[in-house]
């Protein structure tokens, strides 16, 4: 954006740049309400995200994130156009067949100082827990080395 250029958007809202500082000007109305502005953040259908990002330079008012995400979640097209992630097929583990054949680990904590690198056998699901004073590649291969 060009820092000497005065810009009007269609909402009325204008920014006006004065020793590299931006203030905007919102031309507002008694009879405006907080439908007629929040009509006015939603031209375009930005999303949520953007609507509050744009609400956030110019209005406020308590409980105005709330209504913004009401009125997304009550617009179809803003609905149609969200982010949503693929979904992933789900591939459940096959069953062991026997012990030790196929081992799940990950760590938990920290707890009181500590991690804990916990390792379950699938086919048993016997538990082993491990201490550790830091969760590293090489604290935790020494540990496996040691178990195994
Ligand atoms: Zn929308």
């Amino acid at each position: 954006m060009d820092r000497t250029s005065n810009l009007t958007n269609s909402a009325g809202l204008n920014c006006q740049w004065s020793n590299n500082v931006c203030y905007v000007v919102i031309e507002w109305y008694p009879t405006m309400g907080h439908q007629t502005v929040m009509d006015l953040l939603h031209e375009g259908h930005p999303g949520c995200t953007r609507m509050k990002a744009l609400a956030r330079s110019f209005v406020w008012w308590p409980g105005i994130d709330g209504d913004l995400e009401g009125r997304v979640k009550e617009c179809h097209q803003c609905q149609l156009t969200r982010y949503t992630p693929a979904q992933a097929p789900l591939y459940p583990w096959e069953f062991s067949s026997a012990p030790w054949e196929r081992l799940h680990a990950d760590f938990a904590g920290p707890f009181l100082g500590r991690t804990f690198l916990v390792v379950v056998d699938a086919f048993s699901k016997w538990l082993e827990v491990f201490p550790l004073s830091t969760a590293t590649s090489a604290t935790t291969i020494d540990k496996l080395e040691a178990f195994l």
